[in-house]
Formats: C-alpha cells, structure tokens, sequence
C-alpha cells in the first residue's frame, strides 16, 4: 500500500496585500539601493559585488515574503508580482544612488554643484546619461589587465547584475512563501516543525519515487539514520494550532560532506511541495515520530516493522473492533 501525497494549495486571498506589499517593495528597494549604490562606489571589488547582489536579492525577497505573510496573503502569484516590483525598484534605487555617490566621491571640484540624493533619486534620464557616459569610460579593471572594462561588455556586465538583481529578488521571493500553510477556518499560518522525523538515506530509485510523491509507508521503510548521521532523509510539519485540523508535511534529502580541508558542507534539497496529511498519513507520520529520529549502533540489523506497524512499545495492544 502507498500513501501519495495530496499537495497544499493556497485559497487565492490577497489579505491586506494590496496596501502592505507594495510599501514593503518601495521601503526595501530603498534600503537595499542606499546599501548597495554606496558598497558599489567605495568597493568595486568583483567578488564583494558578487556577495552584496546576492544580499541584495536576499533582503528584498525576504522583505516581500515575510510582508505578505503577516498581510497574510494567500497568493503565490500576487506575491510573485510584487517581488518583481520591489526587484524592478530594488535595481532602478541601487543605479541612482550609485550615481549620487559616485559624482560626490569622484566629480572632478570647479565643474558644478553634483545633484542631490533625492534629485538623483527622481531623474531615471539622469541616471541613463550617466550610465551611458561612464560606459564609455569604465571605471574599474578586471584582474590585472590595467586597462577598464567599458563599452558593450561593461554593459553586457550590467544586464547581468540587473537579471541577477530582479530574478534572484523572484525567486527568493517565492521559494519563500510558498512554504508557508494558511487555514482559512482560524485564519492563521500553521506553524512549522522542522525535523520530526528521519530515514537514512537511499539511492534506490524507486524509493526516490515514492518519497518525491510523499509515500509515508515508504519512508517508514526507510530504518532511522545512526546517531551521528549527517545524511538522511527529514520530515518536518506544519499543524494549525488554532483547530488542529489541517496540518501538511514535507519530505527534504540532506547531504552532509566533507571536503579535503575537512569542511563540512550541508545541502538541504526539498524532495515535496506542502502535503496535506490524511488520515492514513497521520497514522504513518505518528508511527514515525514515535520510533525516534536516529538509532545506536546496534548489533542487530534494523528490521522495517511489517505493515508500517509502530514499535510495540508505542503501540497499544490492538482493540477488538466494535
Ligand atoms: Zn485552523
């Protein structure tokens, strides 16, 4: 018997979406572009540039995702829209305060009065002016070649880090909130268990299948990881506290490794969307939790119990049906 899972999907509702969201899409393009316009003037170095448009990202997704959640929204793709904006916005404020910092730090003195935060802020032809001038030019090198990087490849780099700027805000975004769960009845967010139970890892491919599609007996195949174990495959869960009624489950792979300076390295891979737990598979997911996250080192081989029965210490003697 197998337990496929049915997937969690949102009601639609905007909440009060509509006023929060795009207030936190300004608020944070703001923020992000005063951050990264001035990081980008005072350190041009390539591999801080790489880690600040992946905070960037990082800052105005959240900011979208964790708005939406307490507007409690409940569309994926209205949120999806708004993480466009903010990433839309996010980038036009990184360009004009670059801009506004860059004429403040290298405006040749005696050529004019440089223009203010806020006129630089409100002019987009400005800032394309001052793109295209310094384009031509360029202003920083690449390695040791001496020469700046201008013209078409300054502004191939450029299209590069926007796309990063405005995908990477989308994808954050939405990678985000769609892991949250809503009960409409209490009109809450579920709240989430990481961790609830574990199965050691397996390569075979038709367990890969079944956990993909949310199959708890298969999982309950699967023998607890050794103590210790930093691979393994993790349930977590997510139950309304308001009714208890609704609760959903999610399926990870973790992959623990070692490199040769003996770094480890964690890498969490989501193998299930949000699974709506039945009856059947609140049944499977008890017998799971209760067996315990991780076994000793036992002497004796773990046996998977027939059935996908719970250990009998956990399990009452079976009532005679009414
Ligand atoms: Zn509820």
């Amino acid at each position: 018997m197998s337990i496929a899972g049915v997937r969690y999907r949102f009601s639609g509702q905007l909440g009060s979406g509509l006023a929060v969201l795009p207030l936190a899409a300004l608020g944070s393009a703001l923020l992000c572009g005063l951050a990264y316009g001035y990081i980008n003037v005072y350190n041009p170095l390539i591999y801080i540039q790489a880690l600040v448009t992946f905070g960037t990202c990082w800052l105005l997704g959240m900011a979208v995702s964790r708005a939406a959640r307490s507007a409690k929204v409940r569309n994926p793709g209205f949120v999806a829209g708004m993480s466009l904006l903010a990433g839309l916005l996010g980038l036009y404020a990184v360009w004009t305060v670059f801009e506004f910092a860059f004429l403040q730090r290298f405006a040749p003195a005696g050529v004019g009065m440089t223009p203010s935060l806020a006129t630089c802020l409100v002019s987009p032809g400005m800032a394309v002016n001052f793109a295209d001038t310094l384009a031509q030019a360029g202003w920083w090198t690449l390695g040791r070649s001496g020469s700046p990087v201008s013209g078409i490849l300054l502004w191939i780099f450029w299209a590069v880090e926007a796309a990063c700027i405005v995908g990477g805000t989308v994808y954050l975004a939405h990678t985000d909130f769609v892991k949250g769960v809503f009960c409409e009845d209490c009109g809450q967010w579920c709240k989430e268990t990481q961790d609830v139970a574990r199965g050691e890892l397996s390569t075979d491919a038709q367990m890969l299948a079944g956990l993909k599609e949310g199959d708890l007996e298969r999982f309950a195949a699967l023998p607890p990881p050794l103590t210790g174990e930093k691979s393994y495959f993790r349930l977590d869960q997510r139950m309304c506290e308001g009714c208890g009624n609704l609760g959903t489950y999610q399926v990870h792979k973790i992959v623990t490794t070692v490199d040769k300076n003996k770094k480890e390295e964690t890498k969490t891979e989501q193998l299930t969307p949000n699974l709506l737990l039945t009856p059947d598979s609140v049944q499977a997911l008890g017998g799971l939790i209760s067996r315990g996250k991780t076994r000793a080192q036992a002497k004796k081989p773990f046996a998977a119990p027939p059935g996908g029965d719970t250990p009998a210490e956990e399990a009452p003697p079976a009532a005679p049906e009414a």
